[in-house]
């Protein structure tokens, strides 16, 4: 998906959370519109950039679509990040400048790396009715990767572990032993949990911060009750983290060592400098080889001017 981040966002504000485990930020997702369609965005906030490496999270839907409605993104470019799309219900088509065609289905991941430059589309099929439910969630890459190839993998299958009232599908990652096929350029985790009533105990790392994003029902942990709409944020420092549900909850849980520098982030780029998003921009633009030219057609998608640059 596309993510106009909002000028508001842009200035970068790096919070720690407290590493003995007594962090617990809940807040809202804001709406934004992405193509045809309103998400909440959960991440990035002004003052929680980042959890691990994991900067953006779009949550969609639930929604009914028909025929060509529902996601109808044209082309547009990405840089130094990962994109992580992963559905609860529906169907979408990836179109990519590496060549890719990859329909999405529940259950299944798709995760595009940009590297130095890379662009795709994200369509409807034209043929899928009923309910389009999704998440997508970006990915910071590090100094060591983030100038590098694109490069982009579907996984039709996710290894699943079952904890305790919990069936969890780890997307990225490890959880309770069991290792995602993902590509991970940082020490990362994404996992989908999928709670029958009862309680769950999940094991997670000190050295990771983690943070929910509620997709379906209502979760609560020892500071309160999370539902759709949130980022709840749990700091680092946390051996397990006790989950009670009364009825059926899907929430996605994030992770990760925190990230090793400030990222900046507007539209669709991470990087590091203003410089580079200048560059990027003017390399979209420009129509240049850097990020290629995905087949779709829909219509490309030009960049807006960056608010530094405006007079
Ligand atoms: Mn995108």
């Amino acid at each position: 998906m596309s993510g106009p981040v909002r000028t508001e966002d842009v200035d970068p504000v790096a919070v720690a959370g407290r590493a003995d485990g007594s962090t617990f930020e809940l807040t809202d997702s804001h709406e934004a519109r992405v193509g045809d369609v309103l998400v909440r965005r959960a991440l990035p906030r002004r003052d929680r950039r980042t959890v691990g490496a994991w900067c953006f999270a779009d949550h969609m839907g639930p929604l009914t679509v028909s025929g060509t409605g529902g996601v109808n993104i044209g082309p547009h470019p990405h840089m130094g990040l990962q994109t992580v799309t992963w559905l609860v219900a529906g169907e979408v088509l990836h179109r990519d400048s590496l060549g890719s065609e990859q329909l999405i289905r529940p259950g299944q991941l798709n995760l595009m790396t940009a590297g130095n430059g890379v662009s795709h589309a994200e369509e409807s099929t034209g043929r899928y009715t009923g309910e389009l439910h999704g998440i997508q969630l970006w990915v910071a890459q590090p100094e060591a990767t983030r100038h590098g190839d694109p490069a982009f993998e579907h996984h039709a299958e996710l290894p699943r572990v079952e904890i305790d009232s919990a069936v969890a599908t780890v997307l990225v990652g490890e959880l309770a032993g069991v290792v995602s096929p993902a590509r991970r350029d940082t020490d990362h985790l994404g996992a989908e949990l999928s709670l029958r009533a009862g309680r769950t105990v999940v094991p997670l790392r000190r050295d990771h911060e983690h943070a929910l994003v509620v997709l379906d029902g209502s979760v609560a942990v020892s500071e309160g009750t999370i539902t759709p709409g949130h980022l709840a944020y749990l700091g680092l420092g946390r051996d397990e983290l006790v989950l009670d549900a009364n009825d059926p909850v899907r929430v996605l849980l994030l992770g990760g060592v925190p990230f090793e520098s400030r990222v900046l982030m507007w539209w669709n780029f991470v990087a590091r400098a203003r410089e580079e998003v200048d560059a990027a921009v003017a390399d979209w633009q420009a129509g240049a080889p850097r990020f290629g030219d995905p087949e779709s057609p829909l219509e490309r998608i030009p960049s807006p001017v960056p608010p530094w640059r405006e007079r």
